[in-house]
């Protein structure tokens, strides 16, 4: 049986850099009928919320101010990894183009708005786990 992992800032949860969130209606009514759990892995890291932006470049993730930011979004990823462990998640749907969870890309490190293909820290991490991804774009309207 399948079990989802959501970001939890598309669920409403003001988890996001800016203090807000990502509230999303076709992910709340995909998940309606379906066994879920939401989780931020930026907050998990400690990182509070409003924060500053941060990006990935070369492997690493840096705040807009410049700080190297990389170990806290790889213990966000561990927490992700082993709450889905613990809650059995087959399945996750994570927020687009977050250096945390970005599925199919991310911005490109120079806080310009530049999209590249690539993936946040956790979501690497789960998939490298065999947890499924998808993002909120890819839910069927
Ligand atoms: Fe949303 Fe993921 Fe960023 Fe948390 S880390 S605010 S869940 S995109």
């Amino acid at each position: 049986m399948s079990k989802y992992l959501v970001s939890a800032c598309l669920m409403g949860h003001n988890c996001k850099y800016n203090g807000g969130n990502n509230d999303n209606a076709a992910v709340r009514a995909f998940l309606r009928d379906k066994d879920y759990v939401v989780f931020c892995p930026e907050r998990a890291s400690g990182l509070p919320a409003p924060r500053l932006p941060s990006e990935i470049r070369d492997g690493r993730v840096y705040s807009k101010a410049g700080d190297d930011v990389t170990a806290e979004f790889n213990a966000g990823a561990e927490k992700a990894l082993a709450f889905c462990q613990k809650h059995g998640v087959t399945h996750a749907i994570l927020k687009a183009r977050s250096p945390s969870c970005g599925v199919h890309a991310v911005y490109d490190g120079t806080f310009t708005g530049k999209v590249i293909p690539g993936q946040g820290v956790t979501a690497n991490l789960l998939s490298e786990h065999g947890i499924i991804l998808m993002d909120e774009e890819d839910i069927p309207l």
